[in-house]
């Protein structure tokens, strides 16, 4: 497959045409940002973690009946997908309250969200990705009301079968973003499941596995993304596994049919030398001192904060 001309570039990835009809080749950079742009780092390597998790991840949940862009990896940064005519939604779903749910909401940090919730944001930087529900989803004509039903479904599948996975390595499913895309008829998961769009904790330590490690200034963020990328794709055990094992599922979520799921590890990566992980036990805290009393995510979010956890930066990410 060769790859030709760019076609859109992320903050964290970009994606190419291909000379295959109907393919793409998504590249996961290295560049991380948080806070919408506000706070940028290049660190070498974290593309390609991400982009291990997410292939793990899109396989495991095709194995599970979920409909996923993806096709095969090409090198350890760069993955061919399904073309889809992407839906500006993104699509969160919550099985514990935490980020900006806990700065907008009266909601304690850390308590059980059950049923899970899902919260539909408009992918527009523009407006600040505000919070919609169903009846702007389908006025915007952004989906039909039918689409917007198959896609609750879909990602609340996904997230029992990521809750179920993830337990099993010790790891907390707190909460994820996925973004959705049209294929002919069909809706397709798409864009990227990974530690960038997910908020993970250790389930014995409370530990920050994911990009609150980088927004937070909470750790060495490659280290934890080595660390986390190793243990999702079952290529360490994981230390909380080993000393409590997950008994069960962090979340019951409704509506999902109970079907077991099928996890298999992939083959060993070809990749840098892991660097020892700095400190442990770092707290999962991820509060902001903000109160933002609108659903709509703050306006103020492209404001680059001083520090990351700052009133401005009450919406992302
Ligand atoms: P929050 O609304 O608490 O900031 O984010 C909820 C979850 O969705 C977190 O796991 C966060 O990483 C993910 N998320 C929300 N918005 C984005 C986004 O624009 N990009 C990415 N990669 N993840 C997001």
């Amino acid at each position: 497959m060769k790859q030709k001309s760019l076609l859109y570039t992320g903050k964290a990835k970009s994606v190419y045409r291909t000379d295959t009809k109907g393919q793409l080749i998504v590249e996961f950079r290295d560049d991380i940002t948080a806070f919408d742009g506000g706070k940028k780092d290049t660190l070498r390597n974290k593309g390609s973690y991400n982009a291990e998790v997410s292939a793990f991840i899109f396989e495991y949940l095709a194995r599970n009946g979920v409909k996923t862009h993806f096709v095969k990896m090409l090198d350890p940064h760069r993955m061919v997908v399904r073309e889809l005519e992407m839906i500006k939604l993104e699509v969160i779903v919550r099985n514990l309250a935490a980020g900006s749910i806990v700065r907008n909401y009266p909601f304690k940090e850390g308590i059980k969200l059950d049923p899970p919730v899902i919260v539909i944001d408009y992918k527009d930087d523009s407006r600040h990705d505000p919070m919609l529900n169903d009846d702007l989803i389908v006025a915007l004509k952004l989906t039909t009301a039918k689409e917007l039903a198959e896609i609750k479904t879909a990602a609340l599948k996904i997230n029992a079968l990521l809750v179920k996975m993830l337990a099993a390595q010790g790891i907390t499913l707190v909460d994820f973003k996925i973004e959705f895309g049209r294929a002919g008829m069909a809706i397709y998961l798409g864009d990227e499941i990974s530690m960038d769009s997910m908020r993970l904790w250790d389930k014995v330590t409370k530990e920050s596995l994911d990009k609150d490690v980088y927004r937070f200034n909470k750790g060495d963020v490659m280290a934890t993304y080595n660390r986390v990328a190793q243990r999702i794709t079952k290529k360490t055990k994981s230390p909380a596994a080993k000393s409590s094992p997950a008994k069960k599922a962090a979340t019951k979520p409704v509506n999902v049919k109970a079907a077991p799921e099928k996890i298999a590890a992939r083959p060993a990566p070809k990749k840098a030398a892991t660097k020892p992980a700095k400190g442990k036990g770092v707290p999962a805290s991820t509060r902001a001192p903000a109160t933002v009393k609108t659903p709509a995510k703050s306006a103020a979010k492209k404001t680059a904060p001083k520090k990351p956890v700052a009133k401005k930066a009450a919406k992302k990410r």
